[in-house]
C-alpha cells in the first residue's frame, strides 16, 4: 500500500509526500490562515525544500557507489532518502554528505542575511532559513541512530571494532539518547520532544536488528533453513477431503504439485465454500531459488507467509514465518556460544 503522493523527480530520484505529511501541511496552512500570519506556512515549506536538499546530498554521493535510490520520502518528523542498501566503504561520505549540503546552506544564507532579507509578517526569512539548515545539520550529526552522525560513528568505528559491533555501539547511544529525551520531554511535557525521542528510538532499534540479522544470517541460503519434503496436495482434491488432510496434518498451507511440479498453494485463508476442488481455489506460488539469501527470502515473505523452495520446477522444499524465527533464535545461541 502507499499512502504517498509523487511531486517531481530530481536527478531521477521521485519525491513523494506522505499522506501524514499532507495533512500536516494543511494543519499549518489552516493556522497560518486562521491567525493572519503566513510567516511559518512559508518556514516550514522551505524547511522541507532544505530537507529535501539534504537528502539529495546524501543520494548524489550514494549514486557514485551505485546505490540505486528509490525515492525520497517526507515525513512529518523529517524526510528519508530509500537507498536498496547502504554500502559499508561509502558509509562515511554518503553520511556527512547530508549535513555537509545543510551547513553549507546555512552558512550561505545566514551571511546573505546580514546584508539583505526579506521580511514577512515582520520575520526575517533568510536569517530564520539559515538558522533552521544548521539546527537540521547539527542534529543530524549527534552520533546515535538513526541520525547521520550514527552512521558516521559505525564507520568510524568498524574500521576497529567490526560491523556488528560498531552497529550496537551506535544503536545503544542512540537507544540511551532517546530514553534522556523521552525523560526531558515528559517533565516539560514537550510533544515534539517524545515523539523525536520515539523516533530516535525506533529507529536506532530496527538498524541495530536489521544488521544483526543480517551478519548473522550472512551465509544462510534458503536450503539451510526450508523444511524439505512438504506434505503436498493434488489439485483434483475435494475440498471436503482438504479440510480432513489439513484437520491431519494441522498445517495452515500447502504446496499444490501435479505431475511432480508445484502449481499452485493453498491454506486455510484461501477456502470459503465447501464446494469444489484444490485447483478452483489455489493461489499462484511464491518461489526462491534454493541458493536465495535472506534478503531476497525475506523480502519476499513480507507478502507470503509461506515460499516454496523450488529447482527445476521442481518443489524441494518450503520456507514460513515460523522456520524463519526459528532458525534466527538457533543461529543467535550458536553465534553467542561461539
Ligand atoms: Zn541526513
Amino acid at each position: 500500500m502507499n499512502f504517498s503522493i509523487k511531486l517531481f523527480r530530481v536527478m531521477g530520484i521521485p519525491i513523494e509526500l506522505h499522506v501524514t505529511f499532507i495533512l500536516f501541511l494543511a494543519v499549518i496552512i489552516g493556522l497560518s490562515l486562521i491567525n493572519n500570519n503566513i510567516f511559518w506556512a512559508v518556514i516550514f515549506i522551505l524547511l522541507f525544500v532544505s530537507v529535501v536538499l539534504h537528502e539529495l546530498g546524501h543520494s548524489y554521493v550514494a549514486k557514485k557507489y551505485g546505490v540505486r535510490i528509490e525515492k525520497i520520502l517526507l515525513l512529518p518528523i523529517g524526510g528519508v532518502a530509500m537507498m536498496d542498501r547502504i554500502p559499508k566503504e561509502g558509509e562515511l561520505k554518503i553520511g556527512i554528505a547530508g549535513p555537509l549540503v545543510s551547513f553549507i546552506i546555512g552558512i550561505a544564507l545566514f551571511v546573505i542575511s546580514q546584508f539583505f532579507d526579506v521580511n514577512v509578517d515582520g520575520y526575517p526569512l533568510l536569517y530564520t532559513l539559515s538558522l533552521l539548515n544548521l539546527m537540521l545539520g547539527s542534529f543530524n550529526l549527534i552520533p546515535a541512530f538513526p541520525m547521520d552522525g550514527g552512521r558516521i560513528l559505525r564507520a568510524i568505528l568498524s574500521k576497529k571494532y567490526g560491523y556488528l559491533k560498531s552497529t550496537k555501539i551506535a544503536a545503544n547511544i542512540g537507544k540511551s539518547l532517546a530514553l534522556i529525551m523521552l525523560i526531558l520531554g515528559l517533565l516539560s511535557l514537550n510533544i515534539i520532544l517524545i515523539l523525536v525521542s520515539l523516533f530516535v528510538y525506533v529507529g536506532a532499534d530496527q538498524e541495530s536488528k536489521m544488521i544483526e540479522i543480517e551478519e548473522i544470517f550472512r551465509n544462510i541460503k534458503a536450503r539451510d533453513i526450508m523444511t524439505p519434503n512438504p506434505v503436498c496436495v493434488n489439485p483434483d482434491m475435494s475440498i471436503e477431503e482438504f479440510l480432513d488432510f489439513m484437520l491431519k496434518h494441522k498445517y495452515f498451507g500447502y504446496p499444490v504439485v501435479e505431475n511432480g511440479e508445484l502449481v499452485g498453494c493453498i491454506g486455510i485463508n484461501n477456502i470459503y465454500r465447501k464446494e469444489g476442488i484444490v485447483r478452483d481455489y489455489m493461489q499462484k506460488p511464491v518461489v526462491v531459488d534454493e541458493n536465495a539469501d535472506i534478503n531476497e527470502i525475506l523480502k519476499k515473505l513480507v507478502y507470503a507467509d509461506r515460499i516454496f523452495v523450488v529447482e527445476d520446477g521442481k518443489l524441494k522444499g518450503v520456507i514460513s514465518k515460523t522456520d524463519v524465527l526459528r532458525a534466527m533464535n538457533i543461529l543467535e545461541l550458536k553465534e553467542e556460544l561461539g
